[in-house]
């Protein structure tokens, strides 16, 4: 499943993993969770980005899924660490597209949906899947929305988690992705 962000890509793979009974994995947490890595390490802030040093600490990233049965789906660790909570928040939004435009960090994270695709009976999303990862899949899923659409969904998500912010901080957020 592929396409914009907020437009409802997870809603629907996770309902459709669940319907088919397949393993649902949201790549987007993926490339949250190596963000966040190097934001708890000082590699980004709002003004700096040492990407060569995240680049080299690649190989110290391991990131997994583990199934919680109470909400129905994987949740994202990061060394062992669930972080599912952490890599939520508007901060680590507005730094992932810098961290995903990294190639190497595209290439490492690709190599591992491959891999978690070989067994078949899974439903990804994100914006490379039908291209990049499973140019071959079985069925592609394009999703599209508006832009305010798309950040009234991502607003509400937010506001659910308790997060503090404007609706017009997050259409900002959601044009520039
Ligand atoms: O899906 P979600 O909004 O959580 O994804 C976060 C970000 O990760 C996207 O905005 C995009 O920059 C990046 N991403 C990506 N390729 C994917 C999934 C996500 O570049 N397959």
């Amino acid at each position: 499943i592929d396409g914009f962000s907020s437009t409802g890509k997870s809603t629907l793979a996770k309902q459709l993993a669940r319907y088919l009974g397949y393993v649902y994995v949201d790549t987007g947490a993926m490339y949250r969770a190596v963000t966040y890595f190097a934001m708890q390490n000082g590699y980004i802030t709002a003004d700096f980005f040492d990407k060569q040093t995240l680049i080299n600490s690649l190989p110290f990233i391991k990131l997994h899924f583990e199934f919680n049965p109470q909400l129905g789906f994987a949740e994202m660790y990061l060394n062992d660490v669930n972080i599912e909570k952490e890599i939520r928040t508007i901060q680590v939004s507005n730094f992932v597209s810098l961290v995903a435009e990294v190639s190497e960090v595209r290439a490492k994270l690709v190599e591992q949906q491959q891999e978690m695709g070989k067994g078949k009976g899974i439903v990804m999303d994100g914006r490379d899947i039908g291209t990049v990862v499973f140019p071959k899949a079985e069925l592609k899923v394009f999703m599209t929305a508006s832009s305010e659409t798309r950040a009234q969904r991502r607003y509400e998500e937010l506001k659910e988690k308790g997060q503090e912010i404007s609706f017009e901080e997050v259409l900002k957020n959601v044009e520039q992705r």
